[in-house]
């Protein structure tokens, strides 16, 4: 059977979204996440080779699988977990990635920070915010984020850096960009996480600092 999925040029189109990342940042810092769930070790290596460190999975179990050879050879990458965190993972987590953005409950914080105490290492932290309000949407309330931001600040102090959010599918994305920015403003905390493949530009114009881009850089899934 012929290979009806032709393998993208990963060099090429990471050098393209870097220049429109950049065209858009207007000399900010922002930081490409590359999302590389349901792709291949292969695919990832190739962003590796061609300078990419930072990356981003949903899932512990399929993240643990691709990336633990890979740090063997790339030591220097930078692991996001941007999907939902069951509590009986978040040991693996902890052991696993960078920056965990989807803190968005008590009982997970309570988790974490019994992991990190445990493994003596703690990863980044941002909260997770359900911008939209939507109910099948993870993401603390918008309407409980503040209390949930401070109590995490406390708790956790210079590990939480920020915040992220995933505004409703269909609607015009830059009024929750915005939002989620004002509300990381308010909490002083530098890391806005918003923007995929198809609205990251707005994302930034908007006020992110870094971007989750998929199925723009690896193709569709
Ligand atoms: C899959 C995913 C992305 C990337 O989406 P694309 O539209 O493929 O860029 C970003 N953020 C989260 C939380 C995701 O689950």
């Amino acid at each position: 059977m012929r290979d009806i999925h032709p393998v993208p040029d990963i060099a090429a189109t990471l050098a393209d979204l870097q220049r429109r990342i950049a065209r858009a940042a207007d000399g900010r810092a922002v930081d490409l996440i590359a999302v590389s769930k349901t792709k291949p070790a292969a695919l990832i290596e190739a962003a590796l080779v061609a300078g990419q460190l930072a990356f981003g999975e949903n899932r512990v179990q399929e993240a643990a699988l691709k990336f633990t050879p890979l740090r063997v050879a790339h030591p220097d990458l930078d692991l996001h977990l941007i999907g939902p965190l069951q509590t009986n993972k978040v040991r693996d987590a902890v052991l696993l990635f960078d920056q965990i953005e989807t803190l968005d409950r008590p009982k997970l914080a309570d988790a974490l920070a019994t992991a990190a105490e445990r493994e003596g290492m703690m990863p980044n932290l941002l909260v997770q915010v359900n911008i939209g309000d939507e109910p099948q949407k993870a993401g603390i309330r918008r309407d409980a984020a503040d209390g949930f931001i401070r109590a995490m600040r406390a708790r956790f102090g210079n590990a939480l850096l920020g915040l992220m959010a995933i505004p409703p599918v269909g609607a015009d994305p830059a009024p929750y960009f915005r939002d989620l920015v004002a509300m990381a403003d308010h909490h002083g905390l530098p890391v806005r996480s918003i923007g995929m493949s198809d609205d990251f530009e707005t994302a930034i114009e908007c006020g992110a600092t870094q971007v989750r881009i998929g199925s723009a850089l690896f193709g569709g899934r």
